[in-house]
């Protein structure tokens, strides 16, 4: 999943989920949007070019499960002082790994429980990966139905913002409604 697939859903689903169980307490959305990416902001430049010899792929540390306990377990911390903000970006942050179907990737998910190394199957640069990432956005379905879903999921959100005058409101406090 890309950009819009990760950032589009997650932000529908805590929309949805805000609705029906929250209610009148609202997250921070623009932290939720951030957590829905983070591990590719992370990932992708360190293994596609600062640490493309070592790593070769898109996918290293924060796609870790360790990342997510990590950020659980500083955010735990911080949620006894009041402060959640942590805890939702380690939801999304895990969120993020579950739309990347990281099971299917156990050496990279469960780092370092099979060796140290990651696996560096693919040895892609940033521009192999860029348009293998274009050629699948165009042909592959299960990478352009998501993204085409969750670009709508935004476009209504956006839309919403606009229609209802809370654009600044959602800039400053990352509220919806
Ligand atoms: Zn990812």
């Amino acid at each position: 999943m890309l950009f819009f697939g990760h950032t589009g859903t997650t932000l529908g689903l805590l929309w949805l989920l805000n609705k029906i169980v929250f209610k009148k307490k609202q997250p921070d959305y623009r932290l939720a949007f951030l957590g829905s990416i983070l591990p590719d902001i992370i990932d992708k430049p360190l293994g596609l070019i600062l640490l493309r010899y070592n790593l070769g792929d898109g996918r290293a540390f924060a796609h870790t499960i360790i990342f997510p306990v990590l950020l659980f377990i500083i955010g735990f911390y911080f949620a006894r002082r009041k402060e959640n903000n942590l805890l939702l970006l380690n939801f999304c942050v895990a969120g993020h790994l579950v739309l990347d179907q990281m099971w299917l990737e156990p050496k990279v998910l469960f780092w370092p429980a099979y060796g140290i190394i990651f696996p560096y199957h693919r040895g892609d640069t940033f521009w192999v990966w860029f348009y293998q990432w274009l050629s699948q956005l165009k042909f592959n379905p299960q990478v352009f139905v998501p993204e085409i879903m969750g670009f709508t999921i935004l476009l209504v959100m956006f839309i919403y913002l606009v229609k209802n005058k809370k654009t600044s409101i959602f800039i400053w406090q990352g509220k919806f409604f």
